[in-house]
């Protein structure tokens, strides 16, 4: 699953990538905790970053890091489980960063979903 989107690997016709979560060229090492499972998007997005700049506020914030972040803390899926919502400023400016809930991609959590493959089991919820 990508530790960002939570896409299931098993069911993409693209094998996912490892992303530095703090990129080598930022001083990040190959050592398994600086190592996340990630789709292509989600790698391609990323880039070398690690932290944003807010919109809103214009506030850097620090990009959603698997290693250090718990996802249900700075995530939930909407009421109709297409969206990937941010609910804290980490997960507010990955949704944008990473461009989380793009077209292309809710298409595919509605088919996962009408298969009862989406969302993936444990993660939060909007009531
Ligand atoms: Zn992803």
């Amino acid at each position: 699953m990508c530790e960002f989107c939570h896409a299931c690997e098993k069911w993409q016709y693209v094998r996912f990538t490892v992303d530095h979560t703090v990129p080598l060229s930022l001083g990040g090492s190959d050592s398994l905790e600086n190592l996340a499972l990630a789709c292509f998007h989600c790698n391609r997005q990323k880039t070398n970053r690690s932290m944003v700049f807010e919109a809103d506020s214009g506030i850097e914030v620090a990009l959603f890091n698997p290693r250090r972040d718990v996802w249900n803390e700075h995530f939930m899926w909407s009421a109709d489980r297409l969206r990937i919502m941010g609910v804290s400023a980490i997960g507010r400016v990955t949704v944008v960063a990473l461009d989380l809930n793009r077209e292309r991609v809710i298409a595919i959590r509605q088919a996962d979903l009408d298969l009862g493959r989406h969302p993936p089991g444990g993660d939060r919820i909007e009531d």
